[in-house]
């Protein structure tokens, strides 16, 4: 760690505001489990990544400000609080990000803020830095921006119009929620109303159609339950279209985990990072594997489990429909066996054109997830 001095230079600028970016996760790309709290030998602001395409690669990523003028509970970088604060100037965000670029250490940038005087006057900044990179030297690689809660409609297609991706955080199933975190953000005016406008802008056949919107939860920070943020996620995927929803455990601070634990019913402040694992689940559930809201099971508390996964709640809950024939059964209901993924049921369907499968050795090496599948399979 540097010695943080009272006029910090460009690098110990970035060792701050890239430390003060790791809690947000919306990268639009998707990330290994824990992998986003892992960090770069290179330097805080540069992020390991998996790539939609499967490849792996490294993004920029850090804020341009830590100075916020907003006071969401949850947050070490709200106003209230006595920490460092510095900032970005565009060109110098600009250049030292090509310097990485150019050296081909990243492929592109992740560029988000505290609200600095007002939500336009912050999207303005990160606005400029994507502009400069456009136009100015005509880059054409990924650049995500942060939508600030409360910015203008002419801010938001503003960075539309510059960005491969944008986010702007839900953070709290509903009004309520927020209201406990927070006194200065508006939950339908700051951020589902924005989020609705993106989703206007970037839906099929829109002027931003290839812009992909993204969001997240901070989980466990308002005492919310996990069957709020699920019936969250699926009007996002659902009505709002949006391309990834990401979770991130609330974490911050002793005292405030506690505290957060206890309003969540919680036994142990480390469950939280098995909840925000299990809301992950969820979300793989209801993207790839053709489960519904009413599919998942929760607790009489509202909440998933914490020692069974989501997909083996829901197998326990309907032996009616085990054991599952794997010569004859659906996608759809292959998808829904314990132990069994999207590429195991693809090879499960290519086999069965030509033969019949007779065991559970036909379907592929036999590891735990094929064990486990194979009490629920008949041949
Ligand atoms: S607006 Fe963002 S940076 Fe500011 S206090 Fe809230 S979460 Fe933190």
């Amino acid at each position: 760690m540097v010695g943080i001095t009272s006029r910090p230079n460009t690098q110990e600028k970035l060792e701050i505001l890239s430390a003060d970016a790791q809690y947000d996760l919306a990268c639009a790309c998707s990330t290994n489990k824990d992998e986003h709290r892992r960090r770069n030998k290179d330097g805080k602001w540069i992020y390991p990544v998996t790539l939609p395409n499967g490849g792996r690669s490294t993004l920029f990523k850090t804020l341009m400000s830590n100075a916020c003028s907003n006071d969401c509970r949850y947050c070490p970088l709200r106003e209230q609080m006595d920490i460092h604060r510095c900032s970005l100037m565009p060109e110098e965000t600009v250049r030292v990000f090509l310097d990485y670029y150019k050296r081909r250490k990243v492929f592109g940038l992740f560029l988000s803020s505290g609200v600095i005087g007002s939500p336009d006057m912050t999207m303005d900044r990160l606005n400029s830095v994507a502009r400069i990179l456009r136009q100015k030297h005509r880059f054409k690689g990924y650049i995500h921006l942060k939508i600030i809660p409360g910015a203008s409609n002419a801010a938001i297609e503003d960075a539309l119009s510059l960005a491969s991706a944008v986010s702007l955080n839900i953070e709290t199933p509903g009004k309520k929620n927020l209201e406990k975190l927070s006194k200065k953000k508006r939950y339908i005016e700051d951020i589902i109303e924005p989020i609705k406008l993106i989703s206007r802008l970037t839906g099929r056949g829109a002027r931003y159609e290839r812009i992909r919107q993204t969001t997240q939860f901070i989980v466990g920070a308002a005492g919310e339950r996990d069957n709020e943020i699920v019936r969250y996620i699926y009007g996002l995927y659902e009505r709002l279209k949006m391309h990834r929803v990401y979770f991130s455990a609330y974490q911050r601070g002793l005292e405030e985990q506690s505290l957060s634990s206890e309003q969540a019913g919680l036994e142990n402040p480390t469950d939280i990072l098995m909840r925000e694992h299990r809301l992950y689940q969820v979300d793989f559930l209801l993207r790839k594997y053709g489960f519904d809201e009413s599919d998942i099971i929760f607790d009489e508390s509202g909440n998933l489990s914490l020692t069974t996964d989501p997909k083996e709640m829901w197998a326990r809950k309907h032996p009616e429909m085990f054991p599952v024939n794997v010569n004859k059964a659906s996608r759809l209901l292959l998808l829904k066996v314990p132990g069994l993924g999207p590429i195991t049921v693809r090879r499960i369907l290519e086999q069965r054109k030509w033969r019949r499968i007779r065991k559970i050795d036909d379907v592929g090496k036999v590891g735990v997830r094929l064990e486990k599948a194979q009490q629920y399979l008949s041949f």
